[in-house]
């Protein structure tokens, strides 16, 4: 069983390294298998205060990064909705966030790192070596990461400058998002799922940068919990209209600004302790593609389409446009296009059959779904989301396996 502790198991049982499996679906796990549980190497080793080069073990979380390098004006050069991930889980992943048009994702920010492999060595790996290309949102099936070097950005202090824009259908957003590219280090968009007909793609677009020195707002909240797991999801065809409606009318001006603390504006999900457990005993599904960008607008609108004639709609639907950069990873899931992010509860059958209806509208469009939020993508759509595969193939560890790597890879 995972994450049982014991002797050491018997030859050719598969290893595998756990950050703090924030991961969606099964990435982070090793049914059958041994997990290498990293947080444990959660040690800082240098920091440089005037470089912003940040020596730390890979179990440290990017939430620990932040207490000790925001004070002395540095911040993360990328960060993912979770400050609870750790460095080791952010490069195996090579996650992103929402200024990726800006600064790429996670991994072109690291500046090398310590692999541990099965056989005990020990290997520095930096940018332009094949097995850093490798491990950089390689899954973590190249071995360990022990500890790692990483370039953090300047910033005047812990303030951003936010703006919400409405919009009201998808042309809108594409609009918006290339008018802020420039002036905006942060983008992303709120969509409202379930809106139908003319109002099909409207929602909120959030620009955001760090403030100026001397800006200040309202320090956040002790934030909120789930205090237990409802019998049944709270997300459910009931409640979802409402919130949708609700949320998209909640401003009314067509434009709104404001000074808002980086954790909030961030990480509003990590200030809800278990919020997961709204959705139930059964759960939800994340479902998170990135489409080419000649193909991405007729993609997201047949994506929105389909999921509002579904009826089972979304609470969380994000859409964000990346930046040009190429990934440093071969086998990163960021890369030049529009990515959509979406969250369902469990619903059975219904939910995968409309699951299924979404890949085939991704795979159409030449687009590729993230493995990190994926419980339930066939083999064949990973292979073809992957181009990346052959030349990352010969990098896997003999040893390393996860729960995701064998579902794909029957
Ligand atoms: C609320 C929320 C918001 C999120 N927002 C985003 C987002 O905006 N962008 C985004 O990209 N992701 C996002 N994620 C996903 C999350 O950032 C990634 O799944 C991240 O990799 C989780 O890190 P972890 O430390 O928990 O790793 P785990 O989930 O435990 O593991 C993830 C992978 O990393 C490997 N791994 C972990 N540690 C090591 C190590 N030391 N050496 C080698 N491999 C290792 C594991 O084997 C596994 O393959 C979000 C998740 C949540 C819960």
């Amino acid at each position: 069983m995972a994450g049982r502790r014991g002797p050491l198991p018997p030859a050719g049982t598969p290893l595998l390294a756990y950050g703090q499996g924030r991961s969606y679906g099964d990435s982070c796990l090793n049914s059958d298998g041994r997990l290498l549980l990293m947080r444990g190497l959660d040690r800082f080793l240098r920091f440089d205060a005037d470089t912003g080069v940040l020596a730390c073990e890979a179990g440290v979380t990017l939430g620990e990064v932040l207490a000790l390098a925001l004070p002395r004006g540095w911040f993360l050069a990328v960060t993912p909705g979770t400050r609870l991930a750790t460095v080791g889980g952010a490069i195996a992943n090579d996650v992103h966030g929402k200024n990726h048009h800006r600064n790429g994702s996670f991994g072109d920010h690291v500046r090398g790192f310590e692999l541990l492999r099965s056989d005990g060595s020990r290997q520095w790996l930096a940018p332009g070596d094949a097995r850093f290309a490798a491990t950089v949102g390689g899954l973590g099936l190249t071995g360990a990461i022990t500890w790692a070097e990483l370039q953090l950005q300047r910033v005047s202090g812990p303030w951003m400058q936010v703006q919400s824009l409405k919009f009201d259908g998808l042309d809108e957003f594409f609009a918006l998002s290339t008018e802020s590219a420039e002036s905006h280090e942060y983008t992303v968009a709120w969509v409202d799922c379930l809106a139908k007909g003319a109002a099909l793609g409207r929602g909120h677009f959030l620009r955001a940068n760090h403030a100026a020195p001397g800006a200040s707002g309202q320090a956040p909240g002790a934030g909120l919990a789930m205090p237990l797991t409802p019998p049944l999801s709270l997300v459910n065809r009931l409640t979802l209209r409402p919130f949708n409606t609700l949320y998209y009318h909640r401003q009314r001006a067509r434009r709104r600004e404001g000074v808002q603390h980086y954790a909030p504006y961030f990480y509003p999900l990590d200030g809800i302790h278990d919020w997961n457990r709204m959705y139930g005993p059964a759960g939800f599904l994340q479902h998170q593609c990135v489409l080419p960008p000649a193909q991405a607008r007729e993609a997201v609108r047949a994506l929105l389409g389909e999921i509002a004639r579904s009826g089972q709609g979304s609470f969380l639907a994000v859409l964000k446009e990346f930046g040009d950069r190429p990934a440093p990873g071969l086998m990163s899931f960021a890369r030049p296009g529009t990515t959509l992010a979406l969250d369902f509860p469990n619903t059975g059958a219904p939910v995968f059959a409309l699951l299924d209806r979404l890949d085939a509208i991704v795979a159409e469009a030449g687009g590729a779904l993230y493995p990190a939020k994926d419980a339930r993508m066939s083999p064949a759509m990973f292979r073809a989301g992957q181009p990346g595969l052959p030349a990352f193939l010969p990098h896997i560890d003999p040893a390393f396996s996860s729960s995701f790597w064998r579902r794909v890879m029957e």
